[in-house]
């Protein structure tokens, strides 16, 4: 099987099976109980871990709050921020293509009484910084911009969005899942950002949300009810293997070098267009993220190709809803009709991804996508010029 589907999660690295490995075994006490040896040792870990992850990142060790991984991260801050301040606003800006962690989360604030902008994207899945100004108004309680998107890896001037939500004295906050573990980023602008382990050969289940000058002020109210952990905003038992997993694979993760993984994406995009005919890679004109491609393949449906090439992991943007595959919302807002939007494939490469697998999945393309066109009643209308 060859995986290129690390937008979605990565293989763990062995350095960090290692080490989770030993805490398990070793450091089982809970890192609350702090009355006995056992129980500091864990927290001293976690303390560790929590240093480790601030020094990775460039930041203060006490904004970051350890949660099961970006949705539940999200959520903590969305809800809680909305809970603490709507007395102040209601009204919070945000961008159709965000992850629906996001988008769903605002949906059930819109049902508390929010107010939410979804600004549009172009054909390009960039944001008009122009609009997002002008959307901004008296009532505005936050601004929420992705970094990285999961689908097509396109970048957000996450820099130039914060200057102007500095300007106007707004928080910002930004979905880093995509970004962190995977480019250099800076938080430095920032308000509020999260991520998930999983992403960067981590483990699943756990994540960070980054709260600028967390304690100075409390700035949110906590969604779930529990004990001190967290400073009462994620209360509940440590999972410190998963901690310290999160750590290493972040430490591990800004020490990669991540050329090698931009040269085999940009030799595999140009190799499929120089291949196969009728093929767009969405958002190249874009800044994009290095591993991430994502191919319309005109005419050739994401399903029908995937039955076709079982020896390759990939991923469509499409949601599988009854058996039926909604197209991508992130496609549609980059004004893909539904057909194009059907027809696109999401290739995520990772460290692990190698030249060979990726000349093999060329070939594997380029057989697969030629039978089904071959096959394709509309393929042979589309070249007769009908369509
Ligand atoms: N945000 C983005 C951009 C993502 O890509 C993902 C996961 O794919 C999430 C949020 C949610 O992450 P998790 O499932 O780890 O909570």
């Amino acid at each position: 099987m060859i995986y290129l589907d690390n937008n979605a999660s990565t293989a763990l690295d062995e350095e960090v099976i290692a080490c989770m490995v030993e805490v398990m075994r070793e450091d089982y006490a809970n890192a609350s109980s702090t009355q006995h040896k056992l129980g500091r040792r864990a927290n001293h870990l976690i303390e560790s871990a929590r240093e480790s992850i601030a020094n990775s990142l460039a930041v203060e060790s006490k904004d970051i709050l350890f949660t099961s991984g970006a949705t539940e991260a999200i959520n903590i801050l969305l809800k809680g921020f909305f809970a603490r301040y709507q007395h102040f606003g209601k009204h919070i800006i945000t961008c159709t293509t965000e992850h629906k962690a996001i988008l769903n989360t605002f949906q059930s604030l819109e049902q508390l009484g929010a107010e939410v902008t979804y600004l549009p994207v172009d054909k390009n899945g960039q944001l008009d910084l122009g609009q997002l100004k002008n959307s901004i108004r008296k009532d505005t309680l936050l601004v929420s911009i992705m970094s990285a998107n999961n689908e097509t890896g396109i970048l957000s001037p996450v820099d130039e969005i914060a200057e102007i939500c500095k300007d106007k004295k707004i928080p910002f906050f930004s979905d880093m899942t995509q970004s962190i573990g995977k480019q250099k980023v800076s938080l430095d602008k920032i308000d509020f950002a999260c991520f998930s382990a999983h992403k960067f050969h981590g483990p699943k289940g756990i994540g960070v949300l980054y709260i600028k000058n967390n304690g100075r002020a409390k700035v949110l109210d906590p969604l779930i009810s529990g004990g001190t952990q967290e400073k009462g905003l994620r209360p509940g038992t440590y999972d410190t293997p998963a901690i310290v997993g999160m750590a290493k694979a972040l430490a591990i993760a800004t020490n990669t070098n991540r050329d090698t993984i931009r040269q085999l994406r940009n030799f595999f995009e140009k190799e499929i267009v120089k291949r196969i005919p009728e093929v767009v890679i969405l958002g190249q004109a874009s800044d994009r993220i290095d591993n991430t491609s994502n191919i319309l393949f005109k005419h050739v449906r994401s399903e029908v190709l995937f039955t076709k090439v079982p020896m390759l992991a990939l991923s469509s943007g499409a949601a599988c809803v009854s058996g039926d595959s909604a197209p991508s919302h992130v496609l549609k807002a980059m004004q893909l009709n539904d057909e194009d939007a059907r027809c696109c494939v999401r290739f995520s490469l990772s460290k692990y991804t190698s030249k060979a697998e990726i000349v093999q999945v060329l070939n594997i393309l380029d057989d697969a996508i030629c039978d089904i066109r071959n096959e394709s009643p509309t393929w042979q209308l589309f070249k007769a010029g009908l369509l």
